[in-house]
């Protein structure tokens, strides 16, 4: 196949490149490196500097690198800063998914659509796990923005025939040390970078946020997914669309929930550092507990995760952070 993969210069996107490469698939990444690395992209790829939203641009493109397929990861991705500044996550995530879309339906043999959507879709859940026909109700401009998306591809693939899959990522971690790739957010909000970090000694310490919720241990559950894990899945959504599946929404995690102190602990085990914690208040709009259910990417797809202890996706990031550091 060859795949455009917009984003390919972020974290996600980048370790997609590598995927897809490594799958002797070809590569074009398009990117406006405002969030991205350029050295994240692998010298394999064809790397096109631009906005995903310029149709005209973009339907060229498609033209004349015969894309068969769209990986669609550009985006905005900060629950907090979408509830202080909306307009980059209406303009960035919807308006632009919009226009990018407009380049697809433009094409004669419209290429197959694979969309980075959010757990954030469901909002608080009534119950955990979550399957993906729970109730939506994003509880932030981000959320919103990408479900928006997704009531999109559904209607043209009814209206156009698009064939597209939304993948729902929950808790993205880890990274491909071995591939020069991992994670790095300006400023980071996630939390294994962040426990990683204090490890290290580049951060004096880490603020729980919570330590009262209705969860075992007392603070917040999520379901960490190795990127190298969804990398597989969004390469079987491809096939499975290029083969005739049908379009649909996909939950990608582990099934399995771990606490804040979870991974404080199998940062403190892989990494043989001491992490100093301050107790913080909650942090707004995060739910208690998010772990989704994944029996759908399983059936349909073929997809599940592989590394699934939190031992390995912490060992991954770090052996990340410690080559960085060694340049
Ligand atoms: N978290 C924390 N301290 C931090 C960053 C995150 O306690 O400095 C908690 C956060 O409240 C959430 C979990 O770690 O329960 C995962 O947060 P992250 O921002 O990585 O992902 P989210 O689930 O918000 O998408």
């Amino acid at each position: 196949m060859r795949v455009l993969v917009t984003g390919g210069a972020g974290y996600v996107g980048s370790h997609m490149v590598e995927t897809l490469l490594a799958a002797s698939h070809d590569v074009v990444v398009l990117d406006d490196l405002s969030t991205g690395h350029r050295d994240a992209v692998s010298p394999k790829a064809r790397f096109v500097e631009g906005d995903v939203g310029a149709t005209a641009d973009v339907a060229a493109l498609l033209r004349d690198e015969r894309i068969d397929a769209i990986c669609h990861f550009a985006a905005k991705i900060r629950v907090e800063e979408s509830v202080s500044a909306p307009r980059l996550y209406w303009q960035g995530n919807l308006v632009r998914s919009l226009a990018l879309l407009e380049a697809v339906l433009a094409s004669p043999t419209p290429p197959a659509f694979v969309f980075s959507s959010t757990a954030a879709v469901y909002g608080t859940p009534d119950e955990v796990p979550i399957d993906e026909d729970h109730p939506k109700r994003p509880e932030s401009p981000y959320g919103e923005s990408k479900l928006a998306v997704e009531r999109a591809l559904e209607s043209y693939g009814r209206a156009y025939g698009l064939r597209w899959s939304a993948l729902r990522y929950f808790n993205a971690a880890g990274a491909n040390a071995e591939a020069g790739l991992g994670e790095r957010h300006e400023p980071e909000t996630h939390l294994i970078p962040i426990v990683l970090d204090v490890a290290a000694g580049t951060r004096p310490s880490l603020s729980i946020y919570g330590t009262s919720w209705p969860t075992p241990d007392g603070t917040c559950v999520r379901d960490y997914v190795h990127v190298s894990d969804l990398c597989e899945a969004h390469l079987a959504a491809l096939r499975h669309l290029v083969t005739g599946g049908a379009s649909a929404a996909f939950n990608l995690g582990t099934g399995r929930g771990r606490s804040v102190r979870e991974v404080i602990d199998a940062v403190k085990r892989v990494t043989g550092r001491d992490v100093p914690v301050l107790e913080a208040p909650p942090r707004a709009g995060d739910p208690a507990e998010l772990v989704a259910k994944v029996e759908r990417a399983e059936k349909v797809l073929g997809w599940r995760a592989r590394r699934t202890e939190l031992d390995t996706v912490v060992r991954d990031a770090w052996a990340w952070k410690v080559r960085a550091k060694q340049g």
